[in-house]
């Protein structure tokens, strides 16, 4: 181990230590990617949307949505066939690229902006073959993209028969709204509503769908926003579900 790497382990050590010593009046969750078991910490930020309570894991600093894919792409793709696919992961969370990167037999990180990814990739115009990935992240990223529906046949494309895609969008309405305001603060291409993933099943041969109420509120996959940034889509009890649609491309099952 480097230097930093152990500067860091001691770091996690104290954190999953301390936490639940100075947090211990709070609800305690267990995180999926980390197994960390006690309080998570609370998300505030003066950005529209991004506060949360209870969001993240002290540990391993994975929020809701990380997890949550986590629990799917382990579902899906159990650790044992991983050598033998190939992940195209745009957008990368670090809490998700540093375990994943290893896992898999081929791993690609991407993005248009960013620098510290392997390609700088437009998800419209990819610069790969047909059927070239098993699983194909992609999160939070589509509602930002012009033209989002040549995206969505872009990841069918590059999809392998029998893999499939990760392409959660915030859940920001009731129903879709297409054309937000130009001086809307989300400066979204499209405000997304759970009708959203009607539209991918245009793209892809089966569209699963993952709701965060469907599993043990131990996880905290579902989100919780504070009274100081309501989401706009109320639900009871502060409890916000969250919906991770799974694309499917026909075809030999992945492990089959
Ligand atoms: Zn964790």
């Amino acid at each position: 181990m480097s230097r930093s790497e152990l500067a860091r382990a001691a770091k996690i050590a104290l954190k999953r230590t301390l936490y639940p010593l100075v947090f211990r009046s709070r609800r305690k969750y267990r995180c999926v990617i980390c197994a960390y078991v006690g309080p998570f910490a609370h998300k505030q930020t003066p950005k529209p949307l991004r506060s949360r309570l209870n969001a993240k894991c002290p540990s391993c600093s994975s929020m809701e949505r990380h997890r949550f894919q986590w629990q799917i792409l382990s579902d899906l793709s159990p650790a044992s066939s991983r050598p033998q696919q190939t992940l195209l992961h745009f957008a990368p969370e670090p809490s998700l690229e540093d375990r994943l990167r290893p896992q898999f037999g081929e791993y690609i990180s991407a993005d248009l902006f960013r620098s510290n990814v392997d390609q700088r990739v437009d998800v419209r115009d990819m610069p790969f073959s047909d059927d070239a990935f098993d699983i194909i992240l992609c999160s939070m990223v589509l509602h930002y993209v012009d033209d989002y529906k040549r995206a969505l046949q872009e990841i069918y494309r590059v999809l392998k028969p029998g893999g499939f895609a990760l392409l959660p969008v915030p859940m920001i309405h009731e129903k879709t709204n297409d054309a937000p305001a130009q001086n809307s603060a989300l400066r979204m291409v499209v405000e997304p509503g759970p009708d959203f993933y009607d539209l991918y099943d245009e793209y892809f041969d089966e569209v699963r769908v993952s709701v965060s109420t469907d599993y043990d509120d131990d996880l905290h996959f579902f989100l919780e926003p504070t009274d100081a940034h309501p989401f706009p889509l109320k639900l009871a009890e502060q409890k916000h579900a969250d919906i991770i649609p799974v694309s499917l491309k026909a075809g030999a099952t992945l492990d089959g």
